[in-house]
């Protein structure tokens, strides 16, 4: 490609040079807070933010001031030797998290295997390895994730799949139950499902699931990939329903884009892995870490996770009373900045509709709109993202009959 980028010379070169793994619709070249603008200088309300991703929305200057500065002093080292800002960002965890310890790598998926390989090095003795998780879950596409995500569409063509996984159904404790056997060792869920639909876990269900794991000594494990770092409106899923997990794992909104995964662990099986058990080269560089330290601080000072809160409190109201208005939705839901409109019909039309009229949002499981905004979103844009809603029913729906 040379010359400046167009549309065309872009899909262009997707075409020729990138395997086809991706459909991607527009082709964005530049962002700043919640807006970002398309190589025709098209201007979007970003409420994809990279699929839950830029918790502080684009080019935040604490962001990239930490970028900035760490980038003269040090990027990467590996872990043969230490430095400052794994322990400090670990710390940053543990504050909100509880006491406990962390572990970081570069991506969801790979933070959800530390998880499963924590859980069957701890059950080995015993001879316990299987992991239940939940119809509707996503995990992650590497081949012990896409086993963990209980659907078989992520899963198809990709047998054998590795040994050890059981499923159960998404909030119905009693199938949970009867899932485990004496090899079973962990429960992995999510507090709220993403990719599934944005369906919240019912907070009876994972006070049973505490219950069902102590009682069978398992390992309660949450994936808070999407849900962690105050995207629900606290600053981890599990918090709503006030239980404590033994391990948990994070990626998406932890770096504010720039890539980094990890997991923590209660203090009863932090010290399961030891050297030589688990590594990886890019796990925690000082680069990496710097950006998340720079993301959680200014999650602190700015109480992004109350703005979570509200704001998504004030999307999900807008939300539902278009629902009353337009017989094709069948309701709004979801907790704090992630919230998805439930639609009797495929949601990709209307998703379409919303970016032509400038809206970014990511259809999921079929019938649902999610909507994932940067927590830094303001009220204003909540209402111009709901008068956008409004006008691309009315497009996608002309003769669904107002009912006023
Ligand atoms: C995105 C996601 C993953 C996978 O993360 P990657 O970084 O894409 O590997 C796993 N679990 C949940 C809940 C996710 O939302």
């Amino acid at each position: 490609m040379s010359g400046a980028p167009t549309a065309e010379s872009v899909r262009d070169g997707y075409a020729r040079y990138l395997m086809p793994t991706y459909a991607p619709s527009r082709t964005l070249v530049r962002g700043e807070g919640v807006r970002v603008w398309d190589v025709e200088g098209k201007e979007y309300l970003d409420f994809a933010a990279g699929v839950a991703v830029n918790t502080l929305g684009h080019a935040h200057p604490a962001l990239r001031q930490a970028l900035a500065d760490q980038a003269g002093v040090l990027i990467h080292v590996s872990n043969l030797y230490a430095h400052p800002w794994q322990p400090k960002l670990a710390e940053a965890i543990v504050r909100h998290a509880g006491p406990g310890k962390c572990f970081f790598c570069n991506s969801g998926a790979e933070a959800n295997e530390g998880l499963i390989k924590l859980a069957r090095l701890w059950g080995h003795a015993e001879g316990r390895y299987e992991v239940i998780s939940f119809t509707g879950s996503f995990h992650g596409r590497t081949l012990a994730t896409l086993t963990a995500t209980a659907q078989t569409k992520i899963q198809k063509g990709f047998d054998p799949l590795p040994e050890g996984f059981r499923y159960a159904e998404f909030n119905d404790l009693e199938s949970a139950r009867a899932a485990v056997t004496d090899k079973t060792v962990a429960v992995l869920v999510e507090a709220i499902q993403g990719e599934g639909g944005v369906r919240p876990a019912d907070p009876a269900f994972l006070r049973g699931l505490r219950a069902l794991c102590d009682e069978r000594r398992l390992l309660l494990m949450f994936d808070e990939i999407q849900a962690g770092i105050g995207r629900t409106g606290e600053w981890f899923g599990w918090q709503h329903a006030g239980v404590r997990p033994d391990a948990f794992s994070m990626a998406k909104g932890l770096g504010g884009g720039v890539p980094i995964g990890g997991i923590w662990a209660a203090p009863a099986i932090a010290d399961t892995f030891q050297p030589g058990n688990h590594a990886t080269t890019f796990g925690g560089t000082p680069l990496a870490c710097a950006a998340a330290l720079a993301v959680i601080h200014t999650v602190e000072a700015d109480d992004l996770v109350a703005n979570a809160r509200e704001r998504g409190r004030q999307l999900r109201e807008g939300l539902q009373s278009l629902a009353a208005d337009v017989e094709a939705i069948e309701c709004a839901r979801g907790l704090g900045l992630l919230s998805g409109l439930v639609l009797g019909e495929p949601a990709a039309p209307l998703a379409a509709a919303l970016a032509d009229r400038g809206l970014l949002a990511i259809p999921t499981a079929g019938n649902v709109v999610r909507f994932v905004p940067p927590l830094t979103v303001t009220s204003n844009q909540i209402q111009q993202a709901l008068d956008i809603v409004s006008a691309a029913c009315a497009a996608v729906w002309p003769k669904s009959g107002r009912t006023a």
